[in-house]
């Protein structure tokens, strides 16, 4: 077996302390959903738990317009063909590789802008030297659910008549002064994968802010039909079935509790890791509402004693699985390294937050003892 093969199996296991544990409804509320789609024999194609679902999230995250996808990078594919965006878009190394893949799927080229330290998001005040008059459209992350400055982006992308379109993905649920932040921008996106706060196993949405452009994002999720016999784009099959749907209107029901038991978990990392030389993590920001979806911490190794990735493995030897997200950058990746922005010289903070990052396990499950196994390792740095 090849060693990754083997750290998979041993992660795996029931007893492993891992990143992140799915959010899942009880079995048998469950069951009782599945009898009924069995029963009425409708398991896709906007059924009734398609739609009670929009209507529930439109509700829960306080936003007019909702449409739900088969997963959470289909709607920026989707997105970014709605508003019709062409030539080069401005987006952050610092993410999940499907950000700049969604823009490679629609003919676009990346341009990577900084980030900023204090929040791994993207760095505003280096947005507008990346601007070419091909320049169409930014697309920023609100990456581990901490928001972008959302006025700075609005203010750039106003000034030079660009199109703003959040990936979202690590967002459900954040507000910031009591809005919903995927009010932000044209567009905003999430994921529902496994991994995230909220999960329909995978899936995904898209928000926009009027009914036509809900209608016509419907379209292109279902082929571009806009009727029985009439298509008016070449659009995408990227509909949510029934089951998963179900799945997720009985997760949303223990969302909060599972979003607060995140938050105790955070809470007890930072009382105990913050005189922890050589690391360092973020604390709340005022006037928001935080998901806890990650707990990245900071290893500055020579503070610490020990390097980012010597902590990483070690963790791994005691059965603990963090996660080194976002390394590495997706500007180094295959597709995307040869483009001019994406030189480490243009990326220096980016470069030095994902060769330092780790984000500590962190999900609704995690028993006070699991909590404790972790502070202790990170604490143990001699
Ligand atoms: C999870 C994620 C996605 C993709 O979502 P899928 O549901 O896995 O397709 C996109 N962007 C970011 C930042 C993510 O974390």
């Amino acid at each position: 077996m090849k060693k990754t093969d083997e750290i998979l199996q041993k992660m795996m296991s029931k007893d492993s302390i891992k990143v992140t544990s799915p959010l899942l409804p009880d079995l048998n509320e469950f069951t009782e959903l599945l009898k009924d789609i069995w029963d009425r024999k409708w398991i896709a194609n906007n059924g009734q738990y398609h739609q009670q679902l929009e209507q529930a999230l439109a509700e829960y995250l306080k936003v007019p317009f909702v449409s739900l996808f088969t997963n959470g990078t289909l709607p920026l594919i989707t997105a970014l063909q709605a508003l019709d965006i062409k030539g080069e878009v401005i987006t952050t190394p610092y993410s999940f590789v499907a950000t700049s893949h969604a823009l490679w799927w629609n003919g676009l080229k990346p341009v990577f802008v900084d980030i900023d330290p204090t929040n791994c998001n993207i760095d505003p005040s280096k947005i507008e030297a990346a601007i070419t008059p091909k320049t169409t459209a930014i697309m920023p992350v609100h990456v581990y659910g901490t928001p972008c400055d959302i006025k700075a982006i609005q203010d750039i992308a106003d000034r030079y008549n660009l199109k703003v379109i959040y990936d979202a993905a690590h967002a459900f649920g954040v507000e910031k002064d009591g809005e919903s932040i995927l009010k932000a921008g044209d567009i905003s996106t999430l994921s529902f994968h496994a991994t995230k706060v909220f999960t329909t196993i995978e899936g995904g949405a898209m928000f926009m802010h009027d009914a036509e452009t809900k209608q016509h994002i419907d379209h292109l999720k279902n082929f571009g039909f806009a009727g029985e016999t009439e298509v008016v784009a070449p659009g995408i099959n990227s509909k949510l079935d029934e089951v998963r749907a179900a799945f997720g209107l009985l997760n949303l029901q223990k969302v909060d509790a599972a979003i607060e038991a995140r938050h105790r978990v955070a809470i007890r990392y930072r009382e105990a890791l913050r005189d922890v030389e050589g690391i360092t993590f973020w604390d709340d920001q005022s006037g928001v509402r935080h998901n806890y979806g990650y707990f990245p911490i900071f290893v500055n190794a020579q503070e610490y004693g020990m390097t980012r990735d010597e902590l990483y493995f070690r963790m791994q030897e005691s059965d603990i699985y963090g996660r080194r997200y976002f390394y590495p950058l997706i500007s180094t990746f295959a597709p995307y390294r040869s483009l001019e922005s994406a030189s480490p010289q243009n990326l220096p903070v980016a470069t030095k937050m994902a060769n330092e990052v780790i984000c500590l396990p962190m999900h609704h499950a995690l028993s006070e003892e699991d909590v404790e196994k972790v502070i202790k390792l990170v604490k143990t740095n001699k």
